[in-house]
């Protein structure tokens, strides 16, 4: 029986991982696949490719042509137009679907969150006085903190924004996580900042700077997770790390194996 041929939409710790499970297993036959928007990405030991497939149509194109046999879409949780676009593929294809989303932060005693759905209202929610503001939303959402110029922003981000992006006063750091508490805590207070914003991503390689709020008090403004595209009458299923890929691939296997 040929390996079974995957597509991962990768962008992730998760993507990551489970191209380390995979590497050397004779049974699959993956592909991890990266947008090419980060400069240094870290590249996986089993075959790769990078850039955008040209919107459903291209996705579809692409897993028909490959043979394409399972699709995991391990993109990040605010990735939805690449979600939108896989799960629109996975409909015209047919093919089974596996969506890896680590669980989404929650807040614990001693935080001070307020949740709000999208950059715009993340952006109000930051008020009309002047504010020192660590930003780590990445960069392509930052045109509602530019409408906002009164604050002062400090940016993190693995690449820096577009210059023609930022808001006027804002300072960038580039840096990749994991970080630790003590460095955010130490960034936190090297830029006097008073309020954070952050999407809500999960996962600990960048968790340190919700512990590094808690511990110095200051308000974090979490921005909710964007909603599910609907997999209603597809083959779908969801699970929340890398070993739980693996499980659903080796049954999948199993199952085209007793198929063939
Ligand atoms: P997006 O808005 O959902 O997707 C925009 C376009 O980028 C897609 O339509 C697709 O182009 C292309 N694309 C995205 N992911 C791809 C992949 N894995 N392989 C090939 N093409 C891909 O995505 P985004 O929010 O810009 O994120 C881009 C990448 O960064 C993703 O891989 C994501 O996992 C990662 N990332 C995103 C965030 C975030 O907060 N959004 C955070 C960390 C990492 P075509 O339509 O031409 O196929």
């Amino acid at each position: 029986m040929p390996p079974l041929k995957i597509l991962i939409l990768g962008g992730t710790g998760e993507a990551s991982a489970l191209a380390g499970l995979l590497a050397g297993n004779s049974r699959f036959s993956p592909m991890l696949s990266l947008a090419g928007v980060t400069a240094s990405p870290r590249l996986p030991d089993i075959p790769w490719r990078s850039g955008g497939f040209g919107g459903v149509a291209g996705l579809t194109s692409y897993i028909e042509e490959q043979n394409i046999q399972a699709l995991i879409i391990a993109t990040h949780p605010f990735a939805v137009q690449m979600r939108a676009n896989a799960t629109a593929a996975g409909r015209a294809t047919q093919i089974p679907l596996l969506f890896i989303e680590r669980p989404a932060w929650q807040a614990k005693q001693g935080d001070n969150w307020r949740e709000v759905a999208g950059m715009t209202k993340a952006a109000a929610a930051l008020g009309n006085s002047p504010r020192r503001v660590l930003l780590t939303i990445g960069r392509k959402d930052l045109a509602p903190f530019a409408a906002t110029p009164w604050h002062d922003y400090l940016i993190r981000s693995v690449d820096a924004p577009p210059p023609e992006t930022l808001p006027p006063r804002a300072k960038i750091v580039t840096a990749r996580g994991p970080f630790t508490q003590i460095e955010d805590q130490q960034l936190l207070a090297e830029h006097r900042i008073e309020v954070i914003v952050t999407k809500n991503s999960g996962g600990t390689a960048t968790e340190s700077k919700l512990h590094a709020a808690r511990a110095l008090g200051l308000p974090v403004i979490m921005v909710a997770r964007p909603e599910w595209p609907d997999v209603t009458g597809l083959n779908a299923v969801k699970t929340g790390d890398a070993p739980g890929a693996l499980a659903w691939l080796e049954t999948l296997h199993h199952a085209t194996l007793r198929g063939a």
